[in-house]
C-alpha cells in the first residue's frame, strides 16, 4: 500500500520481499476483518488509522476492484457483565468517530443471527466488513507496477 501511494509520484521505488511472493507473512493468515474502530484506545494512532482506514477501503474497493463484503459486525454478550462491556465499547467507538454503532436487544440480534441462542444483546457496527487480505495486498502491488 505504501508502494502504491509512492507510485503516484515521479519517484524510483523498489519493493524488497524475502519470500517467493508478497502477502505470505502475517497478511496471509489473519481474520480478514475490516474493523469498524471501536476497540482501540481513544486518541491512539491505532484508533485514528483504524477509523480512517475503514473509510478508505470503501473508496479502494472500487479503485482496486477488491473483494470486500460490507457485512457489519456483531459483538455478542451472553452475561450482564458482558452487556456492560458493550456499553464501554459503544462509548469508546463514538469517541473514536465510528458511525452507526448501536446496542441491539436479544430479539434484534436473533432476527439477524437466529443461531445465537444464548445471547443477551450485541454491539452492531455497520461499517465493519470482511475482505480477502491476500488479494488486497496483490492488488496494491499490481497497481504500483502498472504505475511504473
Ligand atoms: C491471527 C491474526 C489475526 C489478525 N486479524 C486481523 C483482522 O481481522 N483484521 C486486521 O486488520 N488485522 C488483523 N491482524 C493483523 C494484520 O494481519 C497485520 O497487521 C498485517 O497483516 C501486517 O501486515 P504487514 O505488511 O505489516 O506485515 P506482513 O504481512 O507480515 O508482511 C511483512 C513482509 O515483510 C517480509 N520481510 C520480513 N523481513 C524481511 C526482510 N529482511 N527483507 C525483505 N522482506 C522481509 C515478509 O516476508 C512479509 O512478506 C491479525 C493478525 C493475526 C496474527
Amino acid at each position: 500500500a505504501v508502494l502504491r501511494e509512492l507510485s503516484k509520484y515521479d519517484l524510483k521505488c523498489v519493493l524488497l520481499e524475502k519470500e517467493p511472493d508478497i502477502a505470505i507473512g502475517t497478511t496471509k493468515a489473519n481474520s480478514a476483518i475490516l474493523h469498524a474502530g471501536f476497540d482501540a484506545p481513544t486518541g491512539s494512532l491505532k484508533a485514528i488509522t483504524n477509523v480512517r482506514g475503514n473509510a478508505l477501503y470503501h473508496e479502494l474497493q472500487n479503485e482496486l476492484d477488491l473483494d470486500i463484503k460490507w457485512t457489519g459486525s456483531l459483538v455478542a454478550a451472553t452475561t450482564d457483565e458482558e452487556m456492560q462491556t458493550l456499553q464501554e465499547l459503544l462509548q469508546r467507538g463514538k469517541k473514536n468517530g465510528v458511525e452507526g454503532l448501536q446496542i441491539l436487544s436479544k430479539e434484534e440480534v436473533l432476527k439477524q443471527e437466529p443461531n445465537l441462542t444464548t445471547v443477551k444483546g450485541a454491539l452492531w457496527a455497520p461499517s465493519a466488513g470482511v475482505c480477502w487480505p491476500f488479494g488486497a495486498a496483490i492488488a496494491f502491488a499490481q497497481c504500483a507496477v502498472q504505475n511504473g
